[in-house]
């Protein structure tokens, strides 16, 4: 099991106070604190061997570029891909989804199909309307349940000859739902379709393997994972990456230019043009090691105990409504009070130091599948405590009092 006072010894910001009252963090869901070794990862790249990388003799460029490739090689483990080549560093899993939406420009004909779900995040929909538009491929959505679950007998309906690509999240950012991505995955293969998974908000609580999943595309964001912003990861399958053509043209993402022919470099270069954020890829290496070192298995089961007792909690609250109640689902509670605006909800909460996140959550679809403007979510991570979910339920007490 974990010691969740030693672990929180290791997040600063954990100690704060916010409004006189001590910081309960509830907004993981949105971005995860940050431990002390990956700051000092950071610190210690700017404070010694600051360079650029892959193009320098000096011995500053090499050390970075070493400890950059060390990190690509740490994300290829976890991930559990074949080849270090097969991942492709990016700004994040909005970089990564943009990256094959473009690339498939070039291999969709009008009237080719493509899957997505209703429980997607904007970063998952927006990209292939716009694909949709440059292609005149057609967009069908798989459609969720009241508990927030996909209903997959139609989705079985949706596939056909002419489905050249699905894409959905591995689980739902808003509800925390967790979908059956390997039946997704198995289903579309058998017609031929590739499949892309968006594993944002799942890499905080599993550890996919990519390989024993089989997908063609997995995609993940480091600040949701221990990591800093404007870092984060595209797999591919080699065979895909050689297929699609280079997102952006620039250096590093060359073998040769001339005025009259360019030709690209190899995997994973081809995708990485430009100087990289250098320091951001080291430090996703240290937060995945930190991740491991406490251990997956740990983080889900204690998170789950997090999920049961605030769940319980919360709804001996008359009026208090869960929405995605799926049995299969992570440490995500999105929730409303009666009539009462999430917002206000929201706002109270944080005079009293929690930080919940309020709105639409980048998920628009589903909050028009419920007909509500949005709800309080709390997401835990594994450094959150019980206690830390006591304070949450008094202080929505509290908001209701003030508000009805
Ligand atoms: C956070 C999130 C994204 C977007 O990630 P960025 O880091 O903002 O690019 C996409 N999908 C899901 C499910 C998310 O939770």
């Amino acid at each position: 099991m974990l010691d969740v006072q030693k672990i929180r010894d290791d997040f600063p910001i954990l100690t704060r106070e916010v409004n006189g009252k001590p910081l309960v963090y509830f907004d993981n869901a949105a971005t995860s604190q940050t431990p002390q070794v990956v700051i000092d990862a950071i610190v210690a790249y700017y404070s010694s061997y600051n360079a650029n990388i892959h193009r320098g003799v000096h011995t500053l460029s090499q050390e970075a570029t070493d400890a950059y490739e060390i990190a690509r090689k740490k994300i290829q483990e976890h991930f559990g891909a074949k080849h270090a080549h097969e991942i492709i560093l990016t700004s994040g899993t909005t970089h990564s989804i943009n990256i094959i939406a473009t690339g498939f420009t070039s291999l969709l004909s009008k009237g080719d199909e493509i899957i997505v779900s209703a429980l997607e995040h904007h970063s998952n929909i927006v990209p292939w309307q716009m694909l949709c538009e440059r292609t005149g491929a057609i967009l069908k959505v798989i459609p969720m349940n009241e508990d927030g679950e996909l209903v997959m007998n139609v989705y079985d309906q949706l596939l056909s000859n002419r489905t050249k690509l699905v894409f959905t999240n591995h689980i739902s950012n808003a509800l925390g739902t967790i979908n059956p991505i390997e039946e997704i995955i198995e289903k579309a293969h058998r017609i031929g379709a590739a499949v892309l998974i968006d594993g944002a908000q799942a890499c905080p609580h599993v550890k996919p393997d990519v390989k024993a999943l089989d997908v063609d595309f997995y995609v993940a964001s480091a600040h949701k994972l221990c990591g800093p912003t404007g870092v984060g990861m595209l797999y591919g399958k080699e065979e895909w990456l050689n297929k699609l053509p280079p997102y952006q043209g620039g250096g590093e993402m060359i073998e040769q230019v001339t005025f009259e022919k360019t030709t690209y470099a190899g995997l994973p270069h081809k995708f990485e043009a430009g100087t990289p954020n250098i320091c951001g890829g080291i430090a996703f290496g240290v937060a995945l090691d930190y991740m491991n070192s406490i251990g997956f298995e740990n983080i889900a089961a204690y998170e789950n105990e997090l999920l049961e007792y605030g769940t319980q909690k919360l709804l001996e609250i008359e009026g208090l409504k869960i929405y995605g109640t799926s049995k299969n689902k992570t440490s995500v509670i999105s929730f409303n009070l009666d009539n009462i605006h999430p917002y206000d909800v929201g706002t109270i909460v944080d005079k009293l130091g929690i930080a919940v996140r309020t709105g639409h959550h980048c998920a628009q679809p589903i909050m028009d599948f419920y007909k509500i403007p949005g709800t309080v979510r709390a997401s835990f991570s594994f450094y959150n405590t019980k206690e830390e979910i006591d304070a949450l339920v008094e202080a929505v007490k509290k908001a209701k009092m003030m508000l009805s």
